[in-house]
């Protein structure tokens, strides 16, 4: 579905990505992990074409996105949840909602809505509220379900896990695991909760540098003596 090659990102002088191959098939989680500073943020922010790649390609269903308008990126159903969530927090819940959806059919609103609240309930109950006083945990799956409403087809998520409480990050991940489970939604994950998100994965990748470091099945990764060392100390 998804296939980057050589990728190559700069942010003036620095570069941030040297040279990256990625693919993600349709109906997987893949999960990219590493340090501060790695890349992992970069990797993601080149698909959605800003920053583009300066050399490499990346292609889309057979498509090259490249150098595409960045809301034909979004256009092709490719959704980013960003690290920070940033949600609109003097809007209510459900206005968010309703901004998620202005790139889907107008005619499945009702029914997605019905589908999140179904999954977050609590999202139901405090669709009236404004989205700044929900807590932490309760923003990211608002953050996750305003992605969804515009149906994707390739969801990626930046650090959904950040500053969330232990009893949370487990929901997100049981989240983004049904997501995939029952809806078939192609996932892109990007964590420093290694240990969840390796959990999670169905292929990942250790991004170290800017560059590939490992790659494998997520349970491959999670029992390689490096990725022990470097990633799940106290995991
Ligand atoms: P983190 O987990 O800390 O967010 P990351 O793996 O997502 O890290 P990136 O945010 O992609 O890493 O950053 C990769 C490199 O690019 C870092 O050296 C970073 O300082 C640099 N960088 C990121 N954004 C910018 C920017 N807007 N301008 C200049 N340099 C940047």
């Amino acid at each position: 579905m998804l296939e980057l090659k050589g990728v190559h990102t700069y942010y003036g002088h620095i570069q941030a990505l040297k040279g990256v191959d990625v693919t993600v098939e349709q109906g997987e989680i893949v999960t990219l992990i590493g340090a501060n500073g790695a890349g992992k943020s970069t990797l993601l922010m080149t698909i959605c074409g800003n920053p583009r790649a300066a050399r490499g390609t990346v292609t889309f269903e057979g498509k090259d996105i490249g150098r595409l308008p960045l809301k034909d990126i979004a256009r092709l159903g490719i959704q980013q949840v960003p690290e920070g969530r940033r949600i609109f927090s003097r809007m209510t819940v459900l206005e968010n909602l309703q901004m998620g959806c202005t790139l889907a059919d107008p005619a499945n609103y009702k029914n997605d809505l019905d589908r999140m609240f179904a999954m977050f309930p609590i999202l139901e109950k405090r669709q009236a509220q404004r989205a700044g006083t929900l807590s932490g945990g309760e923003q990211q799956m608002l953050a996750i379900c305003r992605a969804l409403m515009s149906r994707p087809r390739l969801l990626m998520l930046d650090e959904p896990s950040l500053g969330l409480a232990p009893l949370i990050v487990k929901q997100i991940f049981k989240t983004i695991q049904d997501l995939n489970r029952e809806h078939g939604t192609t996932i892109l994950l990007v964590e420093q909760n290694a240990f969840h998100a390796l959990k999670v994965a169905h292929r990942a990748y250790v991004l170290q540098n800017g560059e590939i470091r490992l790659k494998g099945s997520g349970q491959e990764l999670l029992s390689n003596p490096e990725v022990r060392a470097l990633y799940l100390e106290g995991g």
